[in-house]
């Protein structure tokens, strides 16, 4: 076989239908988020990031910036090896036990990235649990998918967001047979959020065990930052919170946090938790610091939904069309897999504005965007800016408004 020829073939199809990732190589500025030096021709210049998921900007946060430099020059750099030969530092354990209060949980457990954590934690319990089966939420992230996949039980999909047809499809289940419902609080690419209270009432009428990925939730949602369950005092009808330290946490890592015996189960069954270097010593410092700030400070999530109700009020002003949600999402709309790469391309080049266009497989086709995540490092300039844009782009491109 001709393997070069087959990767070029592969990624010349990609090129074809639009679907070739490209990459903004930036460089970000501790100190002026959401700014950023980009990296393009041997060239450089600044942009003003507008689709990040460091969503209240944890990442530049005095505090979490010294709590890993301390880490550091305290612990050294990686944490020399799995958690069970040699790698638990004393920061895991405490951000273990940040994280289980947070969520008001018995204990957690820590894993490389939140994709790990889905990943590896369905992967087993959907496995080793007996004749398990597991019903999804049809737009369930891939790291959910993945690991239900991995773990060969018999999978549904329920439809998203629709308790009615959970109820149906689980009134089906033989009695007694181990079920998972799997589901996250707040979807990325719409920003709607799930009726977390009837999915629970539903799972728990057929003895169901609940599994919420609350990634785009956590730090940002509840008044200690614990996410869309906090907010709705709902933590304790879910047997199993995801959340992920990458975010709005600013660092990076996942976790679960659940009862301790479902966590000690997990802990010692996943392979993809035993088999893997402990995450270095200064994420988990860094995760600490940042969580104990959201835990008591609200500036950050009040600065955030101000500036997602000033750019909603922009959008609005000059009619451009986007997703209403309930969250910090604007999927501003275009409809049109080229149109909204040639917008995104047209915004970094001309405008220095950065918000990566979203389309197909992502979301349907159809219903392409520019997913924004405005966040409390917005500055009005910065949100004048951006909606004088979108607003002449607009008119090049001859797309539809939204009439008042
Ligand atoms: C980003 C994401 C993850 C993965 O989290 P990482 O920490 O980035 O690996 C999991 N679930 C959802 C819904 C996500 O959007």
């Amino acid at each position: 076989m001709d393997y070069e020829r087959f990767f070029e073939d592969e990624l010349e199809k990609l090129h074809e239908n639009g679907k070739y990732r490209v990459f903004a190589d930036l460089e970000r500025h501790a100190g002026s988020f959401p700014k950023a030096t980009r990296y393009v021709d041997g060239e450089t210049r600044q942009v003003t990031v507008w689709c990040s998921n460091d969503y209240l900007g944890m990442g530049q946060k005095t505090e979490v910036m010294q709590a890993m430099k301390d880490a550091i020059d305290a612990n050294g750099t990686g944490a020399g090896g799995t958690r069970n030969i040699s790698g638990t530092n004393h920061n895991h354990v405490l951000l273990e036990q940040e994280l289980a209060d947070l969520h008001g949980k018995e204990a957690a457990l820590i894993f490389t990235s939140g994709y790990v954590s889905n990943w590896a934690s369905l992967g087993t319990l959907a496995a080793k649990l007996p004749n398990c089966i597991v019903f999804s939420d049809a737009k369930n992230h891939a790291s959910m998918i993945e690991g239900i996949r991995h773990s060969r039980a018999e999978k549904h999909i329920f439809k998203h967001n629709d308790w009615k047809d959970l109820d149906e499809k689980l009134s089906r289940v033989e009695k007694g047979r181990p079920v998972i419902v799997a589901f996250e609080s707040v979807y990325s690419m719409d920003g709607d959020i799930a009726p977390i209270k009837e999915i629970c009432e539903v799972a728990k009428k057929h003895g169901a065990l609940t599994y919420l990925d609350e990634v785009h939730a956590v730090g940002m949602y509840g008044p200690r930052g614990g996410g869309i369950a906090e907010a709705r005092g709902l933590m304790d009808q879910l047997d199993v919170i995801e959340g992920t330290l990458g975010k709005a946490f600013g660092v990076m890592g996942g976790y679960i946090t659940a009862s301790e015996r479902l966590v000690d189960f997990v802990r010692s069954f996943a392979s993809g938790f035993i088999f893997t270097t402990a995450l270095p010593p200064a994420l988990a410092a860094g995760a600490l610091a940042s969580i104990r700030h959201l835990k008591q400070s609200d500036a950050e999530r009040r600065g955030q939904q101000a500036a997602v109700a000033k750019v909603r009020a922009g959008l609005d002003r000059i009619g451009i069309p986007y997703m209403m949600n309930d969250s910090h999402i604007v999927p501003v709309m275009v409809g049109d897999a080229k149109k909204a790469k040639w917008i995104s391309d047209i915004l970094l080049d001309q405008y220095g504005i950065y918000v990566q266009p979203i389309n197909y497989p992502t979301v349907p086709v159809g219903t392409e965007r520019l997913r924004i995540t405005p966040g409390p490092l917005h500055t009005d300039e910065d949100i004048g800016h951006l909606v004088r844009s979108l607003n002449d782009l607009w008119s090049q491109c001859a797309l539809a408004r939204q009439v008042a």
